[in-house]
């Protein structure tokens, strides 16, 4: 039974790993090609965009895919949205794998906004020194704010020729430790951070730091999703996957 993990996240390739070492199940991840180095797993693995929908029905059907795991970054909606239509379109059983949102906690300070865009519209009047975690490939939403200096953190480098915020450019892969994150919090003298509701343990630690510091966090909400099937850890995805392996 070979099933595909449409992956970018710890969750996927975990899965990914747990998932082969079924007897009768063969996984192959499928990766968008967004980080240069990814994490090495001992799964096979393709890399970059399939074409479209039409473009994942003839992957599907092509490669005798029986099963469609969607275990993509929870900000990554379109490939989730495409995922659905190609499943139903070949038939076969779908399902999201989507890590919890982080809660805030009564000490922490977030500014919840819809998307980056309204992120920078609340930038100016909450302050001058802002920490951007919120990847590579979006810093050019906030690069025409040049009354504030950035520190933005990724994996990759932004594209060439993609304007970026004034500031410094940290290339750093989770997970970080609290210890870390609040030096650097610290360091750079950082008021306030804007942040994507990732969920999960690797980069929590920032948000911690920011409520120790009584810093506030502009917290990007969540695209919205497509529904279907979902399980929010690896365990029950794995679950879903016997079941049906055994039914
Ligand atoms: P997206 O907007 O959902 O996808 C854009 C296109 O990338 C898809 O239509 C698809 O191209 C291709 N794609 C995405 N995931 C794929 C996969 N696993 N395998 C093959 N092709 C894939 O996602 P995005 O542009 O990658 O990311 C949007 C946001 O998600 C980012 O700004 C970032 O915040 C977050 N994010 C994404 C990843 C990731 O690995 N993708 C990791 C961390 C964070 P085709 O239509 O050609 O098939």
């Amino acid at each position: 039974m070979r099933v595909l993990i449409l992956g970018g996240t710890i969750d996927a390739s975990q899965l990914a790993i747990q998932a082969s070492a079924i007897p009768g199940i063969e996984v192959i991840v499928s990766l968008a090609g967004r980080t240069r180095q990814p994490a090495k797993i001992n799964v096979e693995t393709r890399i970059g965009g399939f074409g479209g929908t039409s473009g994942l029905v003839t992957y599907l059907q092509d490669n005798a895919i029986a099963l469609l795991i969607d275990a993509t970054h929870p900000y990554a909606a379109q490939i989730s949205f495409k995922a659905v239509e190609a499943a139903k379109i070949c038939g076969i059983p779908h399902l999201m794998l989507v890590r919890p949102e982080w809660q805030p906690t009564q000490e922490d300070r977030w500014i919840e906004v819809d998307d980056l865009k309204a992120a920078t519209n609340l930038l100016p009047g909450l302050a001058k020194r802002v920490f951007l975690t919120i990847g590579r490939q979006e810093l050019a939403v906030f690069a025409d704010l040049e009354d504030i200096w950035f520190l933005m953190r990724a994996i990759d480098p932004p594209e060439a020729n993609t304007p970026i915020p004034k500031g410094q450019l940290l290339l750093q892969r989770g997970p970080f430790s609290l210890a870390d994150e609040r030096k650097l919090l610290q360091q750079y003298q950082i008021e306030a951070i804007v942040s994507k509701n990732s969920g999960g343990e690797a980069t929590y630690a920032k948000i911690i730091a920011a409520r120790e510091l009584n810093l506030p966090v502009v917290m990007v909400k969540r695209p919205v999703m497509p529904s279907g099937t979902r399980v929010t850890d690896v365990e029950n995805a794995l679950g879903w996957l016997n079941n049906l392996k055994n039914s």
